[in-house]
């Protein structure tokens, strides 16, 4: 697998900047790319991907690249946004 460095870092900015949420999927959907724009990376899923489809607890629905998904899922719990209250310092 040839992964490039940079869609790690674009899906940390995007979890960062809010446009990823941080919370768990209340539900996944596998299935065939439809041509839907990856919300992490912005590249569209084509019917040779793999898409998932994730309802969010709020109700919300996103819809990204397995690979991007699988970066999603682990990075969000460890990256901390600038709306969380400053504790310690
Ligand atoms: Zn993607």
């Amino acid at each position: 697998m040839n992964q490039p460095d940079g869609l790690l870092d674009g899906i940390r900015q995007k979890i960062l900047a809010g446009t990823l949420p941080k919370q768990n999927c209340r539900m996944t959907w596998y299935g065939p790319g439809t041509g839907g724009i990856c919300v992490a990376c912005d590249q569209p899923i084509v019917a040779d991907d793999v898409e998932v489809e994730c309802d969010l607890p709020n109700g919300g629905t996103i819809r990204l690249h397995r690979r991007c998904y699988d970066i999603w899922a682990a990075e969000w719990p460890s990256c901390e946004g600038p709306d969380l209250p400053a504790s310690g310092a």
